[in-house]
Formats: C-alpha cells, sequence, structure tokens
C-alpha cells in the first residue's frame, strides 16, 4: 500500500492500471477510520482490482461554526488499518492541493441539499457534492463506496452522478452500528460516557417506527410525531428533526410508499448525531395499500 498526497502522482499511479483495464473503486472519507469505514473499503475490495481510499476533512462542507478545526485525524492509525483491509492507495491531499485557489465552481442540488441536515448545515451538502465530483475526476473510479449512514449524501451522490454522466456507479453500503445500535461515526468519541448510553435513542426511535409502519400505519406524520416523542424525552438529547422521505428525491410524503427514508438527527450534549433507515412499501396503488 502506498499514501499518496498530490494528484499528479495519484493519476501517475493509476494512468497505467487504467491502461491494462484493471478496476478501480474508490472510498471516499475523512479519516479517523472505524468499522463502518472498513465495511466500505473491505465491499470496495470484493468487486475491484484497485482499491484507493481517500482521506481529506473538506473545509468546504464544515460551517462556521462546526467542528473542522477539531475534526478527529490520525493519519498513521488510519494507514495501519487500511494495510490490514488490502487497501491500495491511501490518497491524503492538503487542503491547499484540492483547493489550490478558493473554490469558484460549486456543484448543488438545492431541492436536496436544504432539507433535512441542510436545514441546520445550509452549505454542507454543496461542499460535499463539490469535493466528491473532484475526486470523482481526480481518481476516476469505475466505483464510488458510500455509506447508508449518510442518506442524504448517498441520494445526493446519486443524483449528482446521474444528472451529471459521470461515468461511474456509486455503491451504498448498509449502516455499521455497535451492539446497542448505535451507528458507528468518528464524532461518536465527543461523546461522555452518560451521553454515549442517551444515544441510543436514536437508533431507538428508527425501530419505533420501523415497527409503526410494520403494524400498517401510513400516515407519514403520526410516525414521525412518535420518533419525535420518543427522542425529546429523552434526558441530555435535543432534537433536531425526525422525518420520513422519499429516498430518492427526500422530498416528504403524507401517506407512506415505495422507497421510504426515516432519518433522526439531535444534538447529544453537544455532539449532533444522524441515523436513517430504509424501508420498502408497496407502492400508494397497490391493492395491498389499505
Ligand atoms: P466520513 O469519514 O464520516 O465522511 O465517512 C466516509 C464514508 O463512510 C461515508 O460514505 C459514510 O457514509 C461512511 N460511513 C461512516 N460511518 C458509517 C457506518 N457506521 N456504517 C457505514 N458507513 C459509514
Amino acid at each position: 500500500m502506498q499514501t499518496i498526497t498530490t494528484i499528479q502522482q495519484l493519476r501517475n499511479a493509476l494512468d497505467p492500471v487504467r491502461r491494462v483495464g484493471r478496476s478501480i473503486g474508490l472510498v471516499p472519507t475523512m479519516g479517523y477510520l472505524h468499522e463502518g469505514h472498513a465495511r466500505l473499503v473491505t465491499t470496495a475490495r470484493a468487486q475491484n482490482d484497485e482499491v484507493v481510499v481517500s482521506i481529506f476533512v473538506n473545509p468546504l462542507q464544515f460551517g462556521p461554526n462546526e467542528d473542522f478545526a477539531q475534526y478527529p485525524r490520525d493519519l498513521r492509525h488510519d494507514e495501519q488499518l487500511l494495510a490490514s483491509l488490502g487497501c491500495d492507495i491511501v490518497f491524503a491531499p492538503s487542503v491547499d492541493e484540492i483547493y489550490p485557489e478558493p473554490a469558484v465552481t460549486l456543484v448543488d442540488l438545492p431541492a436536496m441539499s436544504q432539507v433535512l441536515c441542510g436545514r441546520t448545515r445550509p452549505i454542507h451538502f454543496r461542499g460535499v457534492a463539490t469535493v466528491v465530483s473532484k475526486l470523482l475526476h481526480i481518481v476516476q473510479p469505475d466505483k464510488a463506496y458510500f455509506g447508508q449512514k449518510d442518506g442524504q449524501q448517498l441520494a445526493i451522490i446519486r443524483r449528482m452522478v446521474q444528472d451529471l454522466n459521470f461515468p461511474v456507479e456509486i455503491v451504498g453500503v448498509p449502516t455499521v452500528r455497535e451492539p446497542d445500535g448505535l451507528a458507528k461515526s468518528s464524532r461518536n468519541i465527543y461523546l461522555s460516557q452518560l451521553e454515549r448510553s442517551h444515544a441510543t435513542v436514536l437508533y431507538r426511535a428508527l425501530q419505533a417506527a420501523v415497527a409503526d409502519v410494520a403494524a400498517g400505519q401510513i400516515s407519514a406524520a403520526m410516525v414521525i410525531a412518535n420518533m419525535a416523542a420518543l427522542i425529546s424525552a429523552e434526558p441530555e438529547v435535543r432534537l433536531d428533526y425526525a422525518e420520513v422521505v422519499n429516498a430518492q428525491t427526500l422530498q416528504p410524503m403524507d401517506r407512506l410508499s415505495g422507497s421510504i427514508m426515516m432519518a433522526v438527527a439531535a444534538y447529544v450534549g453537544k455532539t449532533r448525531l444522524i441515523d436513517n433507515v430504509l424501508l420498502e412499501l408497496p407502492p400508494l396503488d397497490s391493492p395491498n395499500v389499505p
């Protein structure tokens, strides 16, 4: 495994790979890797000849009062983990390498970037879509891997790739969780022991929503109210949102049908956590819908 820090070196390394027809899988990350990231890498390893993992904490996706400077970083640990997972190339550029000048060209999907997390993080998904566009152009992978954990991000990347005709297949990877259901996240290290115990309410609320739907509930408002009540009742936890949206378009719905994403965000102490689950329901005009 080699660690590469410049775009030119990366192109020099990948051009011969591409020329002999070997497939390339890209896993974009911000580092401080855990088992969630590892699942993306092992999935990419199984499906490609060459695996590239990028590690880049992207300033463009952090708001002025967010944790860009404090975001945890540990390249040595990440390299060790990635070597053990069979990664071929770690691409770890500096901010100056990716943005030698302030970004003037931005990629945005306002209808999808201003909903859900976009309401509290208005520039976040524009930063994500822009840096992922750049990484896809730099690496030119056959497949790129994203976690369902960041469900809004995954839906936005899928739509961007479709709308802008990127020649890449986007692969979504299911969320990896702690034994008690908490989604693994680099930000979980911010939680105190007490906050960590309350943080499980996000997944518990989502499970309650799944149970509501399984019991025949098709009113989005009822499912949302139940999730919001559970999260709001938890000590140390402040609800940001509980929503049910179309999984592809991220638009809200009244009656649940088709591919839906149930998504929650909450502050546990000062740490903002997100989680979601996907459900496939019969379409509205199906005879199975009451
Ligand atoms: P990040 O480093 O937080 O930007 O995450 C990099 C990639 O790993 C994103 O595609 C995330 O969705 C994915 N990821 C993060 N946590 C998990 C998890 N618990 N399960 C699956 N994928 C994850």
